[in-house]
């Protein structure tokens, strides 16, 4: 995953209008890469707490240029974001998501996908009709489409928002809020949005087994229990943080110590040999 120095998208320029019409590149490329469909999704895989058996995939895009470089989602989803472009290319990230998933469905393989979703997405008053719309046409059961949604300062229109989770949830398309723990997710969300999963931020995850993480962790878990969500903790790296976590009640476990974020193809032979071995 190698970053381009100096790309369009470093948009730290001093200069006011080198700046300008730099950023003003960085949407022409990435308006051009969207028409080209130059987005990949990599499958990350999240684990049962306990059996640690494969219980889902998260779909995270990667950008992978003509040239061969690939560009990280920190690095242009922001920029998406403020142009609106995150329209178009959560589009076609739903449909490659939604292309994946048929195919493994095809397969025999029923586990669930989560895509990420950027509040901005939520702004588009029918997000959640083409969503479903979608999602209909591939005759897929309900259950194998999640989403995950963080909360941002883009969530101005909170009524849109929760209007349309709920219209997704009743649908069958449950929501996780992902990095909980951060100032990006708060209580409050917690309490106005119908959600079904907590992902625990990784830098919650991170200090684990020093003893004042373990107490906030071990809150926070208890805290989802009594509201009936599932708590997949990101981010896990040691074996010392998935003990900890499985002690301190997470039900899933997702990070590099269990699997890093995979290619199709390696993602579909990992489905292909759970239960084995
Ligand atoms: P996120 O949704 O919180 O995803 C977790 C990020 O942490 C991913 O980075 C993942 O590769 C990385 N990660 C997973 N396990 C570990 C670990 O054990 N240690 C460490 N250090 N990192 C780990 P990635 O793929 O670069 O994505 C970054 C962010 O970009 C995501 O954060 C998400 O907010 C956004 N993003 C990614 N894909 C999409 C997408 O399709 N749509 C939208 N709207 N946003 C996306
Ligand atoms: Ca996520
Ligand atoms: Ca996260
Ligand atoms: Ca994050």
């Amino acid at each position: 995953a190698k970053q381009i120095p100096g790309s369009a998208f470093a948009l730290f320029d001093p200069q006011l209008d080198r700046r300008a019409s730099s950023m003003l590149q960085a949407e022409q490329l990435l308006d051009k890469a969207v028409r080209a469909r130059e987005f990949q999704l990599v499958y990350q895989p999240k684990f049962h707490c306990g059996s640690r058996q494969l219980s889902g995939f998260e779909a995270l895009v990667r950008w992978q240029r003509p040239d061969g470089q690939r560009i990280s989602p920190a690095d242009f989803i922001p920029a998406a974001e403020r142009t609106g472009q995150i329209l178009a290319l959560g589009e076609l990230i739903i449909d490659i998501a939604l292309q994946q998933i048929r195919q493994w469905h095809q397969q025999g393989q029923v586990l669930p996908v989560a895509i990420n979703v950027s509040p901005v997405q939520f702004t588009h008053p029918r997000f959640a009709d083409r969503l479903l719309e979608r999602l209909a046409q591939s005759g897929l059961p309900r259950g194998l489409l999640e989403i995950e949604i963080t909360e941002s300062a883009a969530m101005t229109e909170l009524d849109e928002v929760l209007r349309q989770l709920e219209q997704l949830g009743a649908a069958g398309v449950p929501c996780a809020m992902d990095d909980f723990g951060t100032g990006q997710s708060s209580l409050t969300m917690l309490r106005k949005l119908p959600i079904r999963t907590l992902k625990l931020d990784r830098s919650m995850v991170e200090p684990l087994p020093r003893p004042e993480a373990a107490a906030i962790v071990e809150a926070t878990c208890a805290l989802g229990r009594s509201l009936n969500l599932e708590i997949v903790a990101e981010g896990v790296e040691t074996e010392e943080q998935a003990a900890a976590l499985e002690r301190l009640g997470a039900t899933h476990l997702q990070g590099y110590l269990l699997g890093r974020p995979l290619e199709p193809a390696a993602a579909t032979a990992l489905l292909q040999h759970r239960g084995e071995d």
